[in-house]
């Protein structure tokens, strides 16, 4: 179980950007969408959803690069060494979902959402 208060830790590939995001998280998931696919280079895009008041760049602001994927969807990576950080929708500006694959510790909590599944790689393994 994780705790409801506290702060989430990440950092990117190279160690340039440092990031907390305060909990509690709303939900986790993996995304199974074609553009997560695409910008993670992976089966998924796997991300807790969480506020954006509490998200507190720590180190390496600078080197946030953001790509808008859609009308209202924002992806923030490290131009450096290309590690996906953020996703958020300007729809919802209250919530921003944090990769987990960055934080560090490994996140211990539930993942209970999957998305898109109609589009899930049959590569991927199964249950
Ligand atoms: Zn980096
Ligand atoms: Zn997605």
């Amino acid at each position: 179980m994780m705790a409801d208060t506290g702060d989430l830790h990440g950092s990117c590939l190279c160690g340039g950007i440092r990031y907390r995001a305060a909990l509690p998280v709303f939900h986790a998931s993996h995304c199974y969408c074609t553009m997560c696919q695409k910008q993670h280079g992976a089966g998924a895009g796997s991300y807790a959803n969480v506020a954006s008041a509490g998200l507190v760049i720590e180190q390496g602001a600078e080197l946030i690069t953001e790509y808008a994927s859609s009308d209202d969807g924002r992806r923030d990576f490290c131009r450096v060494c290309g590690s996906t950080l953020f996703w958020r929708s300007t729809q919802s500006p209250d919530r921003i979902a944090v990769t987990l694959g960055t934080l560090e510790p490994e996140y211990t909590g539930p993942v209970k959402r999957e998305l898109f599944v109609e589009t899930k790689p049959a590569w991927l393994p199964r249950a």
